[in-house]
């Protein structure tokens, strides 16, 4: 029986969203979408108030557009509409790498910066349409170069700060950009990383962009090439402190970016202004039942969508403090984040399973040892989180008083889409619990037959949709359509599986690649390395899918131990038989292997096609690895590999 975790008195007293607010406000989006959104859409300032709200098909030619004849500013919504009542709010806390390095930026300081670097890209013949590519550390010229982008009307495309050159060339080539944003060199946990250096080699191959500007971080030695290279700070100190924010059509586009790759290719996903700011904004209060004056801190990067949505847009569109962390979680020791927490008084946090699980490595002292009850709301996004970790996370990170929204959504999205409302929800540990407003989730066989009650199966979205939803793959309307509304048709198809219960809620199982067959018995790889992952030496665990002459496919884990385990024989057959009793025999693992690392993209997430490959033993064919953390990781497991026939 899984434990229910209801909504804490003291918590329900002053939420957002209670219960019936949930099903009332939930049935309405669903069934008068346009009544709903036309509604919340004037959460934002429009130029021109729309008149049409829905505009969507998920069948033949699939269009989505929303709020189709209003016009706005995202920018002018983030900033210019709070210096009256709160110009001089902090907008930004910025958490240097150092400890010892921090800073508040109030939103009339981030308004007249966003002017200033506006008015430079307009000098530098930046014009609506344009796209501008990012590849900043995470320091506040990051947001600003976001929101000048937004400003001015260019199409920002963010590349995380640890992507190669290569990475990096592919993505500006994919997208034409004119523009590259950057700095001299980053700086996480205490290593410097060239970002100016990987521009250069980067733009051997670009054609397209004739401007860089380069914000200057650490000082360091880097090469400026005249007539193309601008330091950030002489054009800024040269620029007008104030610029008119660009008209723009709720459906012109913001941004491109790219997904992380865990499954394949990335993919430039395309988001449009109104619908994407109203929704940014409206879960982001709603999720994090964010009230004035909180201090609130997601720890993903701006490379990533979740920093997109939930460090700048969604924050600023509602004047909120958002904290901006530049370092890592380790650095300079484990207990990093929630020193920072009890330094800034940090009220809402969220972060992503793969920290949780690392830090737990790391054991509860380091923890325990701060006070962090300024805490109010904790947050999980980015893959399914383990029960054993969840319940880690709630016990010694919220000291059992904070309700956790596990959020489920993708780069696709653009805003979280099932999660708990923490004033509405009660709580089960590994569940991404229910459907946020005009979300309308269905279970789809492999035939495509909707299947009704508590069942398992292909998680697809229906009509009406939600309006951050992207609206095409950058230049390829075609594939687009191919990629997600191809395989159920009339249905927008996730690429996750999942579980829904007797209570109606969503446990993603995770891939629907990744779900594995064994003598018939279709089972999510969550589960299993779940079980693993609740025996108490075991760190992290990935598991994969192998042929099997028997059982058609065999079950293949990967272990990481805790700090201080051996690998025995004897664990792997404690584990094998742990697995069997928390779960059945027919998910003990066949094969385990050690591995001290497991592949990641660098947003975190285990990268299972990889690990699939090895377990196949065909490595000869890894496919595109250019989103792996570290390629190291995977020659290991090669060398280690349990199966090789
Ligand atoms: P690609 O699409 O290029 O393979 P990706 O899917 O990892 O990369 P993202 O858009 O960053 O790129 O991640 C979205 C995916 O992450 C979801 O489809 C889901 O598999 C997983 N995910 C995100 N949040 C959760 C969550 N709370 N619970 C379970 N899974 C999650
Ligand atoms: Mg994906």
């Amino acid at each position: 029986m899984t434990e229910l975790f209801p909504v804490p008195t003291e918590f329900a007293k002053q939420a957002l969203i209670d219960e019936k607010t949930y099903q009332e406000w939930y049935d309405r989006s669903v069934n008068d979408p346009d009544g709903f959104w036309g509604e919340h859409g004037k959460r934002l300032d429009w130029i021109k108030p729309y008149s049409k709200v829905k505009d969507v098909s998920y069948s033949g030619d699939v269009s989505i557009k929303w709020f189709a004849d209003g016009t706005l500013n995202v920018a002018a919504n983030c900033l210019d509409r709070h210096l009256a009542t709160r110009g001089d709010q902090t907008a930004i806390i910025w958490e240097g790498d150092d400890p010892n390095d921090s800073k508040h930026v109030t939103y009339r300081e981030l308004h007249e910066q966003v002017c200033r670097l506006s008015n430079a890209m307009v000098d530098l013949g930046i014009k609506k349409g344009d796209r501008v590519t990012i590849y900043l550390p995470m320091i506040v010229e990051a947001a600003v170069a976001m929101l000048a982008c937004a400003r001015v009307g260019a199409i920002h495309s963010i590349v995380f700060g640890g992507f190669s050159p290569d990475a990096l060339a592919g993505r500006i080539q994919d997208c034409d950009s004119s523009l590259v944003i950057t700095a001299d060199e980053g700086l996480r946990g205490g290593r410097k990383v060239p970002l100016k250096a990987n521009v250069d080699k980067a733009l051997e191959t670009c054609w397209s962009v004739k401007n860089v500007i380069v914000v200057k971080r650490t000082g360091g030695n880097i090469h400026m090439v005249t007539g193309r290279d601008h330091w950030y700070e002489d054009l800024s100190a040269k620029a007008a402190p104030t610029h008119t924010a660009e008209e723009m059509n709720a459906e012109d586009p913001l941004f491109i970016l790219y997904t992380s790759g865990s499954t394949g290719k990335p993919k430039g996903v395309l988001h449009t202004t109104g619908g994407y700011l109203c929704y940014a904004a409206m879960t982001h209060q709603y999720v994090f039942d964010y009230h004035d004056g909180d201090v609130y801190w997601c720890t993903a990067d701006v490379g990533w969508v979740t920093g997109h949505s939930y460090i700048v847009y969604g924050p600023l569109a509602n004047g909120a403090i958002t904290l901006m962390f530049e370092g890592i979680p380790t650095y300079p020791d484990a207990s990093r984040f929630w020193q920072v927490v009890d330094k800034h008084k940090v009220n809402i946090f969220y972060t992503a399973p793969t920290a949780i699980r690392s830090l737990m490595r790391e054991g509860e002292e380091i923890v325990k040892k701060t006070s962090r009850s300024s805490l109010r709301l904790l947050g999980s996004v980015g893959e399914p989180i383990n029960p054993e970790a969840w319940l880690w996370y709630h016990r010694v990170v919220g000291d059992n008083r904070c309700p956790i929204v596990d959020t489920w959504w993708q780069t696709e999205t653009g805003g979280i889409l099932i999660t708990p409302l923490p004033g509405a929800t009660a709580l089960k540990p590994g569940s991404a619990t229910r459907p946020f407003f005009g979300v309308k989730p269905l279970m789809v066989d492999a035939e495509g037959k909707v299947l009704e009650g508590a069942v398992e199966g292909n998680l697809c979205l229906a009509e009406p949709g939600w309006p951050g939803q992207m609206r095409t793959i950058y230049g390829d309307h075609e594939r687009f359509g191919q990629t997600y509304f191809s395989t159920y048709p009339g249905l927008y198809f996730t690429g996750d599986g999942a579980r829904r219960d007797t209570d109606g809620y969503y446990w993603i199982t995770g891939r629907v690649d990744d779900v594995i067959n064994v003598s018939g018995h279709r089972m999510g790889t969550a589960e299993v390395e779940s079980a693993l992952v609740a025996h108490p030496k075991v760190a992290e665990a990935a598991v994969v899918g192998y042929p099997h002459e028997i059982k058609g496919q065999g079950i293949y884990a990967y272990v990481t131990l805790i700090q201080g385990e051996e690998p025995t024989e004897e664990l792997r057959k404690e584990l094998v038989g742990w697995v069997r009793k928390e779960i059945g025999p027919i998910a003990s693992p066949d094969l385990i292997q050690w591995s001290p690392g497991l592949p990641k993209t660098r947003s975190g997430k285990i990268m299972r096609r990889i690990l699939r490959k090895i377990a196949e033993n065909e490595f000869g064919a890894l496919g595109d690895t250019s989103t792996l953390a570290d390629p190291t990781v995977v020659e290991d497991l090669i060398e280690n590999r349990m199966n090789r026939g």
